[in-house]
């Protein structure tokens, strides 16, 4: 880091303490955690993707276009969110790293908060992008990414408070259009999520995934599990075996 870039940092004492802590489970400790492993399972390469958690009513945010293996705790940002119920004036930034600018991700994740999320992920993952362009060949835009009979299926919710998927229930992924600029895919997550109220996850057309969590344990976990799908679902149809 540039010593002008320290120096920013130190200057900056705008609510430091809330991203200090020795605590490794800590949000602004995860983050970076969390970012690193993402970086080495290749889902936020060349700073695309990101990660928010929601502990209590603060939302703790990951800058925008900093190297994802490269986060530490004092570049996370954090934003005043009381409960959903409170208009979104209500919410504002009370940390804001000088140099830095938060997630284009950040109204997507609210999105995700909004509706009880406690942990959101945003990866740009290939196998999720591959899906997405071969559901748009099979099935048209209209397609939805459905799979069963795969144990690995059991690592998805049926639905907020409905248990896990079972083996041979068919999970199903909705999959939005993809827009120039990261912020203006909101509506369009909003609606899906409205219209898919059970689902934990929306996919973006040549873009990546959205998915979200209860606790970071399972968004993380249950984005391991797709993942571990679409990459499964993209070998199969190399050798034209169905998904459903
Ligand atoms: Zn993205």
């Amino acid at each position: 880091m540039a010593e002008g870039q320290d120096k920013a940092i130190e200057a900056n004492d705008n609510n430091d303490h809330l991203v200090q802590s020795s605590d490794p489970e800590h949000p602004a400790n995860l983050i970076p955690d969390l970012c690193r492993r993402f970086y080495k399972w290749g889902w936020v390469t060349g700073t695309g993707g990101g990660t928010s958690i929601r502990r209590g009513e603060h939302i703790f945010i990951a800058p925008s276009g900093v190297q994802k293996e490269m986060i530490q705790p004092h570049n996370i940002f954090v934003l005043r969110y009381p409960t959903p119920k409170y208009p979104p004036s209500a919410r504002k930034y009370i940390r804001k790293p000088l140099d830095l600018r938060p997630s284009a991700c950040t109204p997507l994740f609210l999105a995700a908060f909004d509706r009880g999320a406690g942990c959101c992920i945003h990866t740009h993952s290939q196998w999720a992008v591959l899906v997405t362009l071969l559901v748009e060949r099979e099935k048209g835009k209209d397609g939805y990414f459905e799979i069963n009979n795969i144990e690995q299926i059991k690592g998805i919710p049926k639905g907020k408070d409905k248990g896990m998927l079972g083996y041979h229930d068919t999970l199903r992924i909705p999959i939005i259009e993809n827009t120039a600029f990261e912020e203006d895919l909101t509506e369009s997550l909003e609606i899906s999520m409205d219209q898919h109220p059970d689902t934990y996850a929306v996919l973006v057309r040549r873009h990546g995934i959205y998915v979200w969590g209860d606790t970071v344990a399972k968004a993380k976990t249950q984005c391991e599990s797709l993942d571990y799908l679409f990459q499964l679902a993209v070998e199969m149809h190399k050798l034209g075996i169905p998904w459903t």
